[in-house]
């Protein structure tokens, strides 16, 4: 098992992986920007070590720091953890030339996957069925046009470096196809810092179900079940639930192997998320490859009992997985709510400031995953998530009545939170009905919000 690990990340994921390091006995070491002086992360693990100034480029994501701070305080891993520099191949590089374990898989794959039309090429190549679309080399404009006339309206323009719901635009018509070809370019270019985009026929009104992947270094490959993540607001998830009570058992199986084909098909190692899109005849497509920890992991967890942190780092100290698909009990149901400092009465703007009054929910069946505390000031440089609220039951119905009774109980002062939000959606029929599709959170709730 590896002794020593540093995390390069902050916030509630850096407090996890903390976590998962003490029980395992691992040393920690977190990173830390001057704004995160009295964070949580920095306060709970062994050492913390200061990597720059409060923006994300100048600490959490200066990979110089944040190796030389490895280094110099000798660990011989880093783990990630989600955003950040989870998916970028070139500080995973770096790491195996500084001899460092980076907690994921080979950096080859994370660049692979990280060109997201890349990756369709692959999975199309070995047989996965992904999203009507093309990957090709787009030189123009009019070649734009032309392909996505190929492929008929409506069709998504997507950022081949994309990642958070960015550079995302849904075309409708000819008419609106050079303004959104050229935001998508533009979007992309500033927030990934390249502007190669690829087409995909748009869906009407599909499911996000995506499945978690564990690989060891020795070819093992399981998945442990689906994520229904179709409650998204701008392509970004904002609840979870697991199992989808969309799939029977027949489809989550066919699904379950389409997912371990398409890990093989890069030799992935480490854990991972398949993402794909099912439209409301059950038909799905490969969407994208998470090369990292997922956000929303703990609903997986919860239905499980498999610790996916703890497995990450077993695995990346050469340990063989110590179960096979069969061992993979899936029971009960789990439901994440991500608590994010925001407004939604004000066309969700983060609200970041001081929380000062907290009461956090617990009992039977309550998980809080979150790095704040009362005092705690939220810095404004960063994501708005503040924190995820789990629940568990034997049954959805069972875990609905759970995070309804956690979120009422749940008290935070000071900062806008979009809690009273997350209960409207568990509030909605439809919901309760689990009758819902990526389009449910603007059509039934935001417009009606406002
Ligand atoms: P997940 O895919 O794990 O459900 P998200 O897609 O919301 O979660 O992304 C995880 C976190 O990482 C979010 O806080 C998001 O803002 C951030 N993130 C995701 N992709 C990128 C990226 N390419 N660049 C910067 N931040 C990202
Ligand atoms: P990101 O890397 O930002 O997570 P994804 O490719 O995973 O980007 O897409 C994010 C979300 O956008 C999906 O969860 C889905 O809701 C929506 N989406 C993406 N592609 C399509 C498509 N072809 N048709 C309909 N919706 C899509
Ligand atoms: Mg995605």
């Amino acid at each position: 098992m590896l002794k020593k690990l540093l995390i390069a990340n902050r916030g509630e994921i850096a407090v996890r992986i903390i976590r998962a390091c003490r029980e395992l006995g691992i040393n920690t070491v977190a990173i830390y920007s001057e704004a995160d002086r009295y964070a949580l992360h920095t306060q709970m693990a062994d050492e913390a070590i200061c990597v720059g100034g409060p923006s994300s480029k100048d600490s959490y994501l200066n990979m110089a720091n944040i190796l030389s701070a490895c280094v110099l305080t000798q660990c011989e891993g880093i783990h990630p953890g989600f955003g950040f520099l989870s998916e970028n191949p070139k500080f995973a590089k770096m790491c195996k030339e500084c001899n460092i374990k980076f907690i994921g898989p080979d950096y080859e794959v994370i660049e692979l996957m990280g060109d997201k039309a890349r990756a369709r090429e692959i999975m199309k190549k070995s047989n996965i069925p992904v999203v009507p679309g093309y990957e090709g080399e787009i030189n123009s404009y009019t070649d734009a046009l032309e392909i996505a006339n190929n492929i008929g309206f409506p069709v998504m323009i997507k950022a081949a470096a994309g990642g958070g719901g960015k550079g995302i635009r849904i075309v409708r018509d000819t008419s609106e196809f050079k303004y959104n070809y050229e935001a998508a370019k533009l979007e992309s270019k500033s927030c990934f810092g390249e502007d190669k985009v690829y087409i995909e026929k748009y869906i009407e009104k599909p499911r996000h179900i995506e499945f978690q992947i564990l690989a060891d270094e020795f070819g093992n490959i399981v998945h442990l079940g689906e994520r229904e993540c179709s409650l998204q607001r701008n392509n970004q998830k904002v609840l979870e639930e697991a199992p989808s009570s969309f799939l029977d058992d027949k489809l989550r199986n066919e699904m379950g192997k389409v997912a371990i084909r398409a890990a093989k098909a890069v030799n992935y190692k480490n854990a991972g998320t398949i993402e794909f899109l099912v439209d409301k005849n059950g038909e799905f497509y490969f969407m994208e490859m998470n090369t990292r920890i997922q956000v929303e992991h703990p609903i997986t967890e919860m239905i499980t009992n498999i610790d996916i942190v703890k497995e990450q780092l077993k695995i990346a100290s050469g340990i063989k997985l110590e179960f096979t698909q069969e061992d993979i009990n899936i029971s009960g149901h789990a439901i994440e709510c991500r608590i994010n400092a925001e407004d939604p009465k004000n066309n969700f703007r983060p609200c970041p400031g001081v929380i000062s009054e907290l009461y956090v929910p617990s009992g039977l069946g309550v998980r809080v995953d979150s790095a704040i505390f009362c005092g705690y000031e939220i810095p404004p440089y960063y994501d708005s998530m503040i924190g995820k609220l789990i629940t568990y039951g034997d049954n959805r119905e069972n875990a609905i009545i759970k995070m309804k009774r956690a979120l009422a109980e749940f008290a935070i002062g000071g900062v806008t939170t979009n809690i009273d939000f997350q209960y409207e959606i568990l509030e909605h029929k439809d919901f309760i009905n689990g009758d819902y599709n990526t389009s449910f959170i603007e059509e039934k709730l935001v417009n009606n919000n406002a």
